[in-house]
């Protein structure tokens, strides 16, 4: 018989598929996509929530009965409360209200506690979600914070896991990896073990909003979930990338459409805007056709139905006529 002990065992070894139709006439090179859709939570964020909960059991962080406290809305918290609920602890997450009904009922199905804060007050307010969770966290006993942005078993699991699996799926072949950069996580972790294991042949490419402060920018608002930054936070380690590509909410949300559309791959706006920055790297006249680019796709584009694949909500973001090469705050302003 196979099957898995416990769903938290289905994390990882996500599959790779090539992209046939959206690569043509725009590079020779093999371009394969990594899909994260695949882990059981739905995302990326599953890896690091079995690595962080595991250091912190090990670290006497966490003990049976105890509470995991986090300000979050989405992937980090469908990866911490399945694995939460799977070793019995309880999970409360801290969210602004402008956050949708949908993405908050996900955490809740999973069994997740889920306290809304208002949107309209200063990150340094207590009323905040980060003032919430930081109190929460403080007066629950037995809670535990995870702060995904600071703790190194993000890019750890990064390291040991998706690194290694791109290594052996690849054989060894691989010559560019491209991620997009939200805590930093993926890109330092799995950057970071394939240098080391090429021998620092492997390119280690990063992709952004344009408007966020990884390509230079000043954390202005850009419309793309999950990636981008407006401060620098420590799981982040801006050695490991070569470069930064910048990349605007139109090109990725365009992306985003042709890969459901033209591969059959349904992902959310973070992986239009990774393939758009592969592309690009792509397309340069040094790459050949030996070259074999893996981009990390972080999650499904289900949790977007209602905005990237809807025509009347684009619309009114103005997207419908949007000139390539603009941002949603361009287009509004
Ligand atoms: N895309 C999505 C949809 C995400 O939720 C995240 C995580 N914030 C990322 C990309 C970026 O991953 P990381 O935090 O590891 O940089």
């Amino acid at each position: 018989m196979k099957y898995a002990q416990n769903i938290t065992e289905l994390v990882g070894d996500t599959p790779l598929v090539k992209l046939n139709r959206v690569t043509q006439g725009v590079t020779d090179a093999t371009v394969l996509v990594k899909l994260e859709y695949f882990n059981p939570g739905g995302s990326a964020k599953d890896r690091i929530a079995a690595r962080i909960i595991d250091a912190a059991e090990r670290e006497g962080k966490l003990k049976p009965g105890g509470t995991i406290v986090e300000p979050t809305s989405g992937n980090t918290g469908v990866g911490l409360a399945l694995v939460a609920q799977q070793r019995g602890y309880k999970c409360i997450f801290v969210c602004p209200d402008k956050v949708s009904e949908d993405k908050r009922n996900v955490l809740t199905a999973y069994g997740a506690e889920v306290v809304v804060t208002p949107t309209a007050v200063a990150p340094d307010s207590p009323e905040s979600y980060y003032g919430v969770s930081d109190r929460l966290a403080r007066e629950i006993p037995g809670a535990f914070k995870p702060d995904q942005y600071s703790n190194p078993n993000g890019p750890r699991s990064h390291y040991e896991t998706t690194g290694p699996e791109i290594w052996r799926d690849t054989d060894g072949t691989i010559t560019h990896f491209v991620a997009g950069v939200g805590t930093g996580g993926t890109i330092t972790g799995t950057g970071r073990y394939l240098r080391e294991v090429s021998d620092d042949r492997v390119r280690i490419i990063g992709a952004d909003p344009e408007g966020s402060v990884y390509s230079g920018g000043t954390g202005r608002p850009y419309f793309v979930e999950g990636v981008g930054e407006d401060f620098w936070p420590s799981a982040y380690d801006p050695s490991v990338p070569h470069e930064i590509i910048a990349v605007s909410d139109a090109k990725s949300i365009e992306m985003t459409r042709r890969l459901a559309r033209e591969e059959g791959i349904l992902v959310g706006g973070s992986s239009g805007m990774a393939v758009v920055a592969a592309l690009d790297a792509a397309s340069r006249p040094e790459v050949t056709a030996d070259d074999v680019f893996v981009v990390l796709l972080p999650d499904s584009g289900r949790g977007y139905l209602g905005k990237i694949f809807n025509d009347k909500w684009l619309r009114a973001y103005g997207f419908g006529n949007a000139p390539a090469g603009h941002t949603i705050r361009d287009i509004l302003s």
